[in-house]
């Protein structure tokens, strides 16, 4: 390393942590290093030559919200044009059932703006769902309503442990309307029994319960409706990167460089440096020392305690905290991608043609019967695998995005739940992917008669297992860092105590990634976040109070 002295030093080049060095050396000033373990950067914005060559797949994150940049894009009018492109399929969610001709449809708001395509889809099961639905939609998008105040708790440092956080007023506010879907008694119901309660149609209830698996909670889970209170709106705007998420870390490295900032890949950091209560720079695992004047973590809270800083920093209260968070949720989630010869042949396409490569994502369910999710996490809980597993999201980016593989063949990805990393050893977890791919593709069968072996070009598959092996920072297999429970969401996240990203009682070092804050994803919110609360600390540059806007 040619130069050993910097003003802020940032720990691992993840979705978040790259966030906050691109701000930092761009708006603060400071003259500022990576270090990342991987042989590249950008964390789980990550994509990979396969199933086959010539193909290539998103191995992490691959669906991004519409605003998942939002202050990027006004902070960085290169963002774009440096490769960072979205785009969509007209279709937002679809269910299509293997045992019966039941399917339903839900539309991107892009295509669907007044939500009118959607609401028809609905009211083929029951008029009153279709209003539900226009009502929920009309709270989410209305100026001041929930989308305007998600997105400012996203942007926003955490309100005081003791404080409301922005989300939970507005909520309070809404369940005293006239025109409200929930009440309160509703939100603290667990996902199963919320949505028997709100919709009357067994599809799209099917539908919204396959959201829980993606926040790490089951269908039983106390407050799982209140976590899918709004997940209708908020799955029609869902996008994915033109060539792959990868394109979001190039242009945001392209950014970082171009501003001064200096990156070392392959490059592990096994100590935080600590003098007289203040981070002083890091000790990497070669015993290289870097030195700055501010320290910014973006790995896991578990190894940012117990490793990086290590005994004798921290409260024992915090310490304990830590180690009691939850990250090992009870099931995980295993994906199959397939390099295929020809699209698969939905025969759902015969009732709506969206289906044939115009939605974003699919989930196959063999009966519709909320129950069925139910059985299957009770399956696994028991240590069992689900013969007939559903499908809980199947994409097809090549359908939109003719990028991603040679010309007239495609990709397809399809997740199922899954055991956790300590279900199985080494040699059992070879079994169980190929036992995966296997059922998964007799799944398909079902559902587009084209998808047999002789379609199949190649395919890996993506459990906890190659997970835990592959992300220092995700141990357990969990994508989420920690599990989004209640107690370890927005203002708690992780703990209460470093919400804020200043892990006290440590000086000048801070914390980021999707341990911290609101929302789940690889979205920049948390790693701008960070920049805000080291930006006040230290009197640096602040563009949203430059450019007057509200976060
Ligand atoms: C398989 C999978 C699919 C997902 N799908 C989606 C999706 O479709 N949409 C979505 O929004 N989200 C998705 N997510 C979730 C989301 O991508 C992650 O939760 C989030 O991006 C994690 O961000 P992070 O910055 O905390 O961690 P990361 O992005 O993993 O960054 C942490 C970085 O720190 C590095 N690091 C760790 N320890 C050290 C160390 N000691 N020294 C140096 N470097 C270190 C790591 O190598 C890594 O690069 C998915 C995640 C996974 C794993």
């Amino acid at each position: 390393m040619a130069d050993n002295e910097y003003d802020a030093v940032v720990i691992g080049a993840g979705t978040k942590s790259l966030v906050t060095a691109l701000y930092l050396q761009a708006y603060g000033g400071l003259k500022t290093c990576i270090l990342e373990t991987r042989h590249e950067l950008g964390g789980c914005w990550h994509w990979q030559d396969g199933p086959a060559p010539g193909f290539s797949l998103d191995v992490h994150a691959t669906v991004m919200w519409d605003w998942y940049f939002l202050p990027i894009h006004y902070d960085f009018p290169n963002f774009e044009e440096y490769g960072a492109r979205f785009l969509y399929h007209p279709g937002a969610q679809g269910i299509i059932f293997r045992s019966s001709d039941d399917y339903l449809a839900t539309y991107h708001r892009k295509y669907d703006p007044t939500g009118e395509l959607t609401a028809k889809e609905l009211a083929r099961f029951s008029e009153k769902d279709a209003e539900t639905f226009l009502k929920i939609e009309k709270t989410y998008v209305e100026p001041g309503g929930r989308k305007d105040v998600f997105l400012q708790q996203a942007y926003s440092l955490p309100a005081e442990p003791d404080q409301p956080e922005l989300m939970d007023i507005w909520m309070m506010n809404y369940l005293k309307r006239p025109d409200a879907v929930y009440d309160e008694r509703l939100m603290r119901m667990s996902g199963l029994q919320g949505l028997r309660e709100i919709w009357e149609g067994v599809p799209i209830r099917c539908l919204l319960l396959t959201t829980l698996p993606f926040l790490h909670m089951g269908p039983d889970d106390a407050f799982g409706t209140a976590a899918l209170s709004f997940a209708l709106p908020f799955s029609r705007e869902m996008n994915f990167v033109v060539g792959g998420t990868h394109m979001i870390a190039h242009s945001m490295i392209r950014l970082f460089v171009e501003n001064g900032g200096k990156f070392y890949s392959k490059n592990e950091v096994d100590k935080i440096i600590i003098e007289n209560g203040e981070a002083r720079g890091v000790r990497l695992v070669d015993g290289t020392e870097v030195r700055a004047k501010i320290v910014v973590s973006g790995v896991d809270p578990y190894q940012l305690c117990f490793r990086l800083i290590g005994d004798g920093h921290v409260d024992m209260k915090v310490v304990k905290k830590i180690d009691n968070l939850e990250r090992t949720w009870q099931a995980g989630i295993s994906g199959v991608m397939l390099a295929i010869q020809e699209f698969p042949n939905f025969k759902a396409s015969k009732y709506n043609p969206i289906f044939q490569g115009g939605m974003h994502g699919i989930i196959v369910w063999n009966r519709p019967d909320e129950m069925e999710c139910y059985e299957e996490f009770a399956e696994l809980m028991r240590g069992k695998e689900h013969e007939n597993p559903q499908i809980i999201d199947m994409m097809h980016q090549t359908a939109i995005d003719p990028t991603r593989a040679p010309q007239g063949k495609h990709i397809i990805s399809a997740g199922a739940l899954g055991h956790v990393v300590s279900a199985h050893n080494e040699r059992e977890w070879i079994n169980y992917r190929r036992g995966l791919a296997e059922k998964l593709l007799k799944v398909f069968q079902d559902v587009a008669p084209n998808m047999t072996w002789d379609n199949v070009i190649d395919y890996v598959v993506f459990s906890a297992w190659e997970l835990s092996k592959l992300k220092v920072n995700m141990p357990f297999g969990n994508e989420n860092i920690i599990d989004w429970i209640p107690s370890q969401s927005g203002k708690f996240r992780p703990v209460p105590e470093w919400a804020a990203h200043r892990i006290k009682p440590i000086k000048n070092l801070y914390g980021t990634g999707a341990g911290w804050g609101t929302p789940p994803g690889a979205s920049c919110c948390q790693g701008y976040t960070c920049y805000k609360a080291i930006a006040i600390d230290h009197g640096l540059r602040k563009p949203w109070e430059e450019k007057n806007r509200p976060w």
